[in-house]
């Protein structure tokens, strides 16, 4: 008889380790135990239903830019199992995929249950057992490993623990002696209450950059008013690298805000030319180059500035509006979830791994992958590939 594998926790990194053990080894007796009654709940709902599957940038040293925390330890198993494998993975088994302008990938049909349907139809080739509505409770490390569920205690050789962000998994591994960073939210939009923004959502910048005051997280990127505050890549991007940061602060922190990113110096070169060249003209009705107009209406009325011409334009309101171009500063005042497209930034420490083979130092035999370690990463197919890399690896490990 073939080693006895045990996967606790039916999402995509569990079912992406049993599929390839079970492939790779077709004499193992593999065991996929989930907790709740639907396996794959989140691959559903993933990529607003359509499954944002992988991303298309395929160097490690270019994908590994895209998670906050597992950076560094990501790159070799980037380079044994990246997002071109994962693709042609689907494909062998009769699902193409398609790339998006932005380098997302996603299934051809643009229905995460494509990809459900073809997990589901390997375990059933491949005969894994599949246990649902079965939460495991405790497990030892003895001569086997035994796993305890409410109905019974089972041995195994082999355990990967794929319990993704849940009190109970880490539980349970911190019961074995393994540390837990702390847990805390990504990828998150900001809540900002402003005169300066109310009413104006989907105003968009193409190119901000937003600072977080008093830490040394910056980012430059996309930026969008929404009913209740910022959101948008930039700021995306932020509450994924600085989310122990903006914990600690309780989420009540401030920004600034170069819109365009221009230097304080252009835009007075600018102004200064407007007013020789636009010297009668009403600066509320100058189509200001990249800065969207219903804003530019919207500072110049907060500056008091509606009825103003270029020429009455005062030094001591000029330098104002340069401020609120270059260096706007925002109260946020707490977070919202982005397209409920929430992730755990923490995890087990990835200190504990052996990155080869994705197993516990102290426990061999005791492998893990996907949101269960502290490896998270930002929007764009990223996420589940950390969940395909880590199952490969620990497929060939096994
Ligand atoms: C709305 C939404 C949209 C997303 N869209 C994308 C996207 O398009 N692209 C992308 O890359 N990422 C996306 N993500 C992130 C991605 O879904 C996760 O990173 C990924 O699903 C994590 O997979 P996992 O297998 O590690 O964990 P999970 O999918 O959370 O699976 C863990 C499983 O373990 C089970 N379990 C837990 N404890 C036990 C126990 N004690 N016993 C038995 N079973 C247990 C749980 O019930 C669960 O089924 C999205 C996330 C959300 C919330």
């Amino acid at each position: 008889m073939g080693k006895r594998v045990i996967v606790i926790g039916g999402g995509a990194a569990g079912h992406f380790s049993a599929i390839n053990i079970k492939d790779k080894n077709p004499k193992y007796q593999v065991t996929l135990i989930e907790k709740t009654s639907k396996t794959l709940t989140k691959v559903k709902i993933s990529g607003g239903g359509r499954c944002n599957v992988t991303n298309g940038r395929q160097k490690p040293g270019d994908l590994i830019k895209f998670y906050p925390r597992g950076q560094k330890k990501l790159y070799k198993p980037f380079e044994r199992f990246n997002t071109k494998n994962i693709q042609e993975w689907l494909y062998k088994r009769g699902v193409a995929t398609h790339e998006e302008a932005d380098q997302r990938i996603f299934p051809t049909t643009n229905n995460s249950q494509t990809i459900i349907d073809c997990f589901e139809k390997e375990m059933d080739t491949l005969d894994i057992e599949l246990i649902r509505n079965c939460a495991v409770k405790k497990i030892v490390k003895s001569t086997d490993w035994l796993i305890y569920t409410d109905t019974e205690i089972r041995a195994a050789d082999a355990v990967v623990f794929s319990t993704g962000a849940t009190k109970s998994g880490w539980r349970l591994l911190t019961e074995l002696g393994l540390k837990v960073t702390q847990i805390v939210p990504s990828l998150f939009t900001f809540n900002i209450q402003d005169d300066r923004i109310n009413e104006l959502p989907g105003v968009s910048f193409s190119k901000a950059t937003v600072r977080v005051i008093g830490s040394k997280f910056t980012e430059i990127g996309p930026l969008l008013i929404t009913h209740w505050g910022l959101s948008g890549p930039s700021i995306l991007k932020l509450s994924s690298i600085a989310a122990l940061h903006l914990n600690e602060c309780h989420y009540n922190f401030q920004i600034q805000i170069n819109f365009i990113g221009q230097t304080a110096q252009v835009w007075r070169e600018v102004i200064d030319k407007l007013k020789k060249v636009h010297p009668k003209k009403l600066i509320k009705n100058y189509k200001m180059n990249q800065i969207p107009h219903r804003y530019w209406e919207r500072l110049v009325q907060k500056l008091e500035l509606t009825e103003t011409p270029f020429a009455e334009l005062t030094k001591k309101k000029q330098n104002r509006l340069i401020e609120e171009l270059t260096q706007a500063l925002f109260q946020v005042t707490g977070k919202s979830t982005f397209k409920e497209e929430f992730v755990s930034a923490g995890g087990i420490d990835l200190n504990e791994i052996n990155f080869e083979t994705m197993e516990a130092k102290r426990y061999p035999g005791l492998y893990l992958a996907g949101e269960v370690l502290d490896i998270d990463a930002l929007t764009g197919g990223f996420n589940f590939q950390a969940c395909w890399t880590g199952g490969w690896i620990i497929s060939e490990a096994i």
